[in-house]
């Protein structure tokens, strides 16, 4: 258990270490082990990754396509084809229970984890 709970501690610090000193330092404090990125589309669980891995998720979906990018522990819908763009237009959330909803296209990004679940790991 120990072994398993001091090898993710390692692999967080070098993942948030190659985001930059100045973002890793502020992540180590604010940033929660264990975020998840949770994407639903049409009101269906989609797929599930984490906040703290760098990445572009693209999704097409019924004719309709979103980016999803999760960069330095936060998200954004970084494309969309969607009418209103108001998901585009959200900016980034890097918060637990925080979210991006794109309505026309029916998909929703979702952080959510955190402390408790990290507890839930370590026991
Ligand atoms: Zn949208």
């Amino acid at each position: 258990m120990f072994k398993f709970i001091k090898k993710a501690d390692i692999v967080l610090f070098f993942v948030l270490l190659a985001f930059g000193i100045g973002l890793s330092a502020l992540s180590l404090f604010t940033g929660t082990s264990g975020q998840k990125v949770q994407i639903e589309v049409n009101g269906q669980p989609y797929a599930v990754y984490s906040l703290a891995e760098n990445q572009t998720i693209e999704i097409t979906e019924h004719g309709h396509t979103n980016k999803i990018t999760i960069k330095d522990g936060a998200v954004q819908m970084s494309y969309s084809d969607c009418k209103n763009q108001i998901c585009v237009n959200d900016g980034q959330i890097s918060k637990t229970n925080q979210s991006i909803v794109c309505l026309p296209n029916k998909v929703m990004v979702e952080i959510t984890g955190g402390e408790e679940e990290f507890d839930a790991i370590s026991n």
